[in-house]
């Protein structure tokens, strides 16, 4: 055989008995057959062997199981993006004629995909009020076919009554869809909300996770993940997927399962570090509002404890995000101003990462409902990294100072 295909089809076969702490990263778009009989009856959907790099490799599947066991389900679909997850249920589960209801604190991409492009395929939304059930009750039509949930909402940090919005869900007959990114897995079960003792269990039909934000921790990965319970809903799921090709690089699989082990011990420290500085935030004059589920008096504060306080968590858990509504008396001008006045807090986008994030947001433009449980201001958003609080604290005071918001 001349070189070059001896540099192809090589003999060595290394040993098959290798283990190491991390799962190898497989990377494949042809996956090879023994024969051709092998070809015709591997069967990918329930991971029992491998077809094609796009229906899964060693390295997505592991992945995918052990996301699916971090949000208390049993079926886990990997997406390009955390709005390609959204994306994908709505295509997956949506049909022309039908309806799907959002909340008006919902990651904002998932109101401009309903406007911008399920509109396009007859596919209509509504807008609904996460703090008032009955609001999201009288939404609800023989065509809603799927309702959004987030909790804790973004930007504006409301926590819902989840466990009443789902119950209502599921007394609809209608799926509902939670995005867990805020809760990642770890402030509370969205598949076992069990209200109380003896009630019938309860939980959401399927979640999505921005992978992108606490999976990652690195502000370096794009990735989604969509989990469920339901068997028929991952055989819907799956077969989308297929279909659609939104698969993810082995490359980044591999850098979310390598920053997966230290997920609960950074959504912890980042969670204490959001907490002490948004406490402080609150005796600053220069804001008229902290918006932190775990705080006393934010929006949803009793819906955040009774899902987030458990015996094994007894401070609850709160992911290292929150809102400040500045005094109203300061021009978006000088707003800009103190976010340009931060130094380690960088201007950006995304969470959940090593470095910490600010973001100016003007509410009204977004928001259809009235919000007259927030106080009027500019909102900033605060994302906490992994620095040391007292120096975030201090850059903060210095921002304030150098921006003239001060007294
Ligand atoms: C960031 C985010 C998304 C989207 O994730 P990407 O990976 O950036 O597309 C969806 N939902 C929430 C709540 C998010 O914070």
């Amino acid at each position: 055989m001349s070189c070059s295909t001896d540099l192809i089809h090589h003999p060595y076969q290394p040993p098959t008995d290798f283990e190491a702490p991390q799962v190898g990263v497989f990377k494949a778009s042809t996956v090879i057959f023994p024969n051709v009989a092998a070809m015709r009856t591997r069967e990918w959907m329930d991971k029992s062997a491998y077809t094609y790099g796009l229906h899964g490799t060693p390295t997505t599947f592991t992945l995918e199981e052990r996301l699916a066991t971090l949000e208390g389900g049993t079926h886990c679909i990997l997406t390009p993006s955390g709005l390609a997850a959204i994306a994908h249920v709505d295509f997956a589960l949506l049909n022309t004629g039908d309806e799907v209801l959002i909340p008006d604190n919902a990651y904002a991409p998932n109101k401009s995909l309903a406007e911008g492009e399920l509109a396009r395929f007859g596919i209509t939304h509504q807008v609904y009020d996460p703090l008032d059930v009955s609001d999201l009750a009288a939404r609800i039509t023989a065509r809603t076919r799927l309702v959004w949930l987030e909790a804790a909402g973004s930007v504006t940090m409301e926590f819902p009554d989840l466990v009443a919005l789902v119950q209502l869900c599921k007394a609809r007959g209608v799926l509902c869809a939670l995005d867990n990114t805020w809760g990642a897995g770890l402030a509370f079960n969205a598949f076992d909300l069990t209200p109380g003792q003896g009630d019938a269990p309860l939980g959401v039909d399927l979640t999505i996770h921005a992978l992108t934000k606490y999976p990652s921790g690195g502000g370096d990965v794009l990735m989604g993940s969509i989990v469920t319970r339901s068997d028929e809903l991952a055989r819907r799921l799956k077969l989308s997927h297929m279909r659609l090709g939104t698969g993810v690089g082995a490359n980044d699989a591999e850098a979310v399962l390598r920053a997966l082990p230290s997920l609960p011990l950074r959504y912890r420290a980042q969670d204490l570090a959001a907490r002490s500085l948004a406490s402080w935030c609150a005796s600053q004059p220069a804001f008229s509002q902290v918006l932190h589920p775990a705080l006393n008096g934010s929006p949803g504060h009793t819906h955040w404890q009774q899902l987030c306080i458990t015996p094994q968590a007894p401070e609850g858990l709160a992911a290292g995000i929150f809102s400040v509504v500045m005094d109203e008396r300061f021009s978006a001008a000088q707003v800009d101003a103190f976010c340009d006045a931060l130094h380690l807090f960088k201007i950006g986008y995304s969470w959940g990462g090593p470095m910490s994030l600010v973001m100016p947001y003007h509410m009204a433009s977004s928001r259809v409902r009235s919000s007259s449980h927030l106080q009027q201001g500019r909102v900033v958003r605060f994302c906490i990294g992994l620095e040391d609080v007292t120096d975030l604290q201090n850059d903060v005071l210095r921002a304030l100072t150098a921006a003239h918001l001060q007294n």
